[in-house]
């Protein structure tokens, strides 16, 4: 759920996202998608935030 804008449910840190807070660590969408770009994802670095837009 969005509160002021930002879902607290959500915490990020990428703020070049087009989707990021901007004045607080969090993201605005209601929802994001986590995926891989590996075959066999084995540490957090092999995991993605497919919701990512770069900002324009
Ligand atoms: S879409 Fe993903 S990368 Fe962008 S602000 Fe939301 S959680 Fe962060």
């Amino acid at each position: 759920m969005l509160v002021n804008g930002k879902n607290e449910c959500i915490k990020c840190s990428i703020d070049n996202c087009a989707y990021h807070a901007k004045t607080d660590d969090y993201c605005t969408l209601e929802q994001i998608k986590v995926g891989t770009h590996e075959k066999n994802p084995v540490k957090k670095e092999c995991t993605d935030c497919e919701s990512f837009k770069n900002q324009a």
